[in-house]
């Protein structure tokens, strides 16, 4: 190892930074950050940095540089397009022996500069040893979408507990335990999903019953979309928890790509029902739920789509609540949304769809709705539904005023590899439909944008009439 990381506190310490552009702007800003005082050496500035200068928050020198610059500094960055006079601060800074990071030349610097990923306080630093500061970034990238937002209010929770902890714990092995399940528990969860207040209550909580014994291990859910299939559709947040479950209960929608992403020795149920023959009851699920939170186990309930999308994800979350499990909601992109992008659809569009509505004609459910409204031009409505009902929908808005040339199209699983389109209107798609052989999940789009579906890449051509389609 030839370079040993450090962090450094710059709080009012002076640093030197020489040259004026877009570089040495980048480093003044990381410098003001730390709350160093900032000392800047450049016959001209860079127009944000000399907005820093005329609000007062760094000292300009508008000249070039001189080796007296260096003095009373204790770290300078050389940050100017010639080499020359980079040298001669790194010359300068060792003769006074202060560290010295030539921007983009690791072998006239003392001193390489980490990419860093900021949870303030918690502060990740990657360093290449200066052979590759695009891979240190690149590794940053990862980390960034790995370490949950709010890490760095969990540190604080954490710093601000410590010492009362200490006083209720003094056994340094409980503590420790102590500390390893608030970190891997509800209460980090809480925090990153941001609810700070009740994850400080939460662990006073513990803490009560972690001194006097009588602390149980304590179960969570995370009830999480999965959104259409697509894993890379997953969110940070999903993809944070499903790292850390112990058990996860998924739907029949959700993909295989998706699950490929769960932590590898997490616990896999499929609780999937199957349309008509329910083979898991939601009393099932809600059962299997309970067990395995109250046994204290992180549970993933990981449903396709978005939960509070015709999820039942508010029968699950009110269960948890009476039951006094914690939960984490996670969003997740919901099909229609999914469906759109990925054919190139808009759900609304200035002049003809300035509305949008989602619907459910499953079950007995399409006997309840408003169909006069959902019949009515300008506007688009997404059908979640089984295949079998499209007849059914269809005849509805027919009957209810829907024109016959209303553009209509069909989008069987969205995202995923085999997702294709089927495109017409109201009065010939149930035909085409049937020719292409429609299977489930798929959704019904009706309205005006649904005439985009024609130009989908994944268009079942075949099936459209002759030059309806260009190549
Ligand atoms: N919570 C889910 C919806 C569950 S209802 C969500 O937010 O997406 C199930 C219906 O969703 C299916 O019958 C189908 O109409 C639709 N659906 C789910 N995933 C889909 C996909 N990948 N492609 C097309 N439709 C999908």
């Amino acid at each position: 190892m030839d370079y040993l990381p450090v962090f450094l506190n710059l709080r009012d310490q002076t640093v030197l930074v020489v040259g004026g552009g877009a570089v040495a702007m980048r480093k003044v800003e990381m410098l003001l950050k730390a709350h160093a005082r900032v000392r800047v050496v450049a016959p001209r500035l860079h127009a944000e940095l000399s907005l820093y200068r005329d609000a007062g928050r760094i000292e300009h020198l508008a000249c070039e540089f001189h080796q007296r610059h260096v003095d009373g500094a204790i770290f300078a960055i050389a940050a100017t397009d010639r080499s020359e006079v980079n040298h001669a601060v790194a010359a300068a800074g060792a003769a006074r022996g202060i560290f010295v990071n030539v921007v983009d030349d690791t072998s006239a610097s003392s001193a390489v500069m980490p990419a860093i990923v900021d949870r303030s306080p918690l502060v990740v630093a990657i360093g290449s040893s200066g052979q590759s500061p695009t891979l240190a970034r690149r590794i940053r990238a990862q980390l960034e979408a790995l370490l949950p937002e709010r890490l760095g209010e969990l540190v604080r929770l954490a710093g601000d507990a410590r010492e009362r902890v200490q006083r209720a714990l003094p056994d340094i092995d409980r503590r420790r335990r102590f500390w390893d399940q608030l970190f891997a528990g509800s209460i980090a969860s809480k925090v990153y999903a941001g609810g700070l207040r009740e994850a400080e209550a939460l662990l006073d909580s513990e803490l009560r019953a972690a001194a006097d014994g009588t602390q149980r291990p304590r179960g969570e859910v995370y009830l999480i979309g999965a959104g259409p299939g697509d894993p890379d559709l997953l969110t940070l947040r999903a993809l944070q928890l499903l790292q850390q479950s112990d058990v996860v209960l998924y739907d029949r929608l959700v993909s295989d790509a998706v699950l490929e992403r769960v932590r590898r020795d997490a616990e896999r149920v499929f609780v999937g029902k199957e349309s008509g023959r329910h083979r898991v009851t939601q009393q099932r699920i809600h059962a299997l739920l309970l067990e395995y939170a109250g046994k204290g186990l992180r549970v993933a309930r990981l449903k396709g789509g978005d939960p509070f999308i015709f999820g039942r994800g508010g029968e699950e979350l009110d269960l948890l609540r009476r039951a006094g499990i914690p939960v984490i909601i996670v969003p997740g992109i919901t099909a229609a949304l999914g469906a759109a992008a990925a054919t190139a659809m808009p759900l609304t569009q200035r002049g003809v769809a300035p509305s949008v509505t989602f619907v459910t004609a499953t079950g007995d459910g399409a006997e309840g709705l408003d169909w006069r409204s959902l019949a009515a031009p300008l506007q688009t409505v997404v059908f979640y539904m089984g295949v079998a009902q499209l007849p059914r929908i269809v005849e509805l808005l027919r009957e209810h005023g829907a024109i016959a040339e209303c553009p209509a199209a069909i989008v069987e699983q969205a995202t995923l590899p085999g997702q294709r389109v089927v495109a017409g209107c109201l009065g010939d798609i149930c035909a085409q439909a049937q020719h292409a052989q429609v299977v489930a999940p798929a959704l019904l789009i009706v309205g005006e944008v649904a005439r985009r579906a024609a130009q989908s890449a994944d268009l079942v051509k075949a099936l459209l009439p002759q030059g309806a389609v260009s190549a």
